[in-house]
């Protein structure tokens, strides 16, 4: 539960050893560089574990029960793969108000924001992840060179998450070619438990993937 894993009034409260303690006890001063935001059950995060075995990466999860799961399956796959699965972690918070609570100013290399609730309605539009205010915090807490993932099942939402991010002076998209060099964008949908669902009932999905560049 929450108790845990209290609210850090600044990323330099953030409790490493509790996150990280194989890594901690290795090297003190690592960071976290990547977030998933409404990671859910933590499909991504397990994916890329092996893949970056190098760059620490934390799920922020909304729900108690969820949070708690990947919590477990963390510890369990820890515990049957010895050494492996140390860079990974999940908190529980709203991530919509804590995010500069977490990270410090171009602390990420990637952020990813992977079928979020559409909030349809008009009026509810500014409780999605993706707006022009939240992408001023994102920008603040990614890196130069930094990348933004975002895909949906939800035609509407995927128009607004990218035309969000086209809009934004601080990120730009990457090219076709980069996003087939990247070996990242594929596990947008074969990693997590949404993008699965999804490809069994054969829909479609919607893809916006920008980088943060330096501005004058
Ligand atoms: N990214 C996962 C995937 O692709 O399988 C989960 C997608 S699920 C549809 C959206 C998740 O975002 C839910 O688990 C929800 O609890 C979480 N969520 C919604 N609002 C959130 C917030 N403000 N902060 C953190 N998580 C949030």
């Amino acid at each position: 539960s929450d108790s845990h894993f209290p609210i850090p009034i600044s990323p330099e409260e953030v409790d490493y050893s509790l996150h990280y303690p194989e890594v901690v006890k290795v090297d003190p001063s690592k960071r976290i560089e990547f977030a998933d935001v409404g990671c859910g059950f933590g499909g991504l995060l397990i994916a890329l574990a092996p893949l970056f075995p190098d760059n620490l990466m934390i799920g922020m999860e909304l729900r108690d029960k969820v949070t708690e799961y990947v919590k477990e399956r963390i510890l369990g796959l820890r515990t049957t793969n010895p050494g492996q699965y140390q860079n990974i972690s999940v908190v529980r918070t709203n991530s919509m108000k804590y995010i500069p609570n977490y990270f410090g100013k171009g602390q990420l290399k990637k952020m990813f924001f992977l079928f979020p609730d559409p909030h349809f309605k008009e009026k509810n539009h500014r409780r999605r992840v993706i707006s022009p205010f939240l992408l001023d915090e994102y920008a603040y807490v990614l890196a130069v060179g930094g990348i933004i993932y975002t895909i949906t099942d939800v035609e509407e939402l995927g128009e607004w998450m990218k035309s969000c991010l086209d809009e934004h002076p601080m990120f730009e998209a990457l090219t076709t070619e980069e996003l087939e060099a990247d070996q990242v964008v594929k596990l947008l949908t074969a990693a997590t438990e949404e993008g699965q669902k999804v490809a069994r009932n054969g829909g479609q999905t919607f893809r916006a993937v920008f980088r943060r560049i330096a501005t004058h």
